[in-house]
């Protein structure tokens, strides 16, 4: 796997061929045949044990916490609501539909490289890279962007480059 320290570089360097691929994909590939390319290559590259020595994803984003989360993520840490919120989120963020976490690198990202909030971080922290999910065509400049951020992303994108003989 690339070190993600590369991976704003390759970013860069990349960039104009990302988006011309994008054009490519839009018309060549179809929704359905390309969710299943990225499931499979997202259970090519994607592992928890990986993610735990990485955690780029919660270096260079911060969560946004939804407001239904706000109370039982604040019990989870022993924490009154109101000191939660004041501690680590701004405000609502309309934009995002909910509260964005102060600081990035995250701010519920611990020294050891675990999440604080544990198994109650927001559903978007779950499904991130979203590489298995259905409506990969349509998301297609979310997944640029990730490959910035994302080793998981960086490597799919790659190999569908491949896959469609695109270079
Ligand atoms: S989802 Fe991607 S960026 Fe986040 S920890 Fe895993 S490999 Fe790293
Ligand atoms: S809430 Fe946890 S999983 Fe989500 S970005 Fe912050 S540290 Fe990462």
């Amino acid at each position: 796997m690339i070190d993600p320290e590369k991976l704003e570089y390759y970013f860069r360097k990349n960039e104009k061929k990302n988006f011309k691929f994008r054009t490519f994909l839009k018309m060549h590939a179809s929704d359905e045949e390309f969710d299943r390319q990225c499931r499979e290559l997202h259970e090519k590259y994607y592992s928890e044990e990986f993610c735990r020595q990485c955690r780029n994803c919660c270096r260079k984003m911060n969560a946004v916490i939804p407001e239904e989360d706000i109370e039982k993520d604040a019990a989870f840490l022993q924490l009154d609501k109101e000191t939660f919120m004041d501690t680590y989120l701004k405000g609502y963020d309309v934009f995002e539909d909910g509260y964005k976490a102060k600081h990035v690198p995250c701010d519920f990202l611990r020294d050891d490289g675990e999440c604080m909030l544990g198994e109650c971080r927001p559903v978007s922290c779950k499904l991130y890279p979203y590489t298995d999910q259905e409506g990969r065509l349509e998301g297609l400049l979310s997944m640029i962007d990730n490959t910035e951020i994302c080793p998981v992303v960086y490597h799919i994108y790659e190999d569908l480059k491949k896959i469609y003989g695109f270079r």
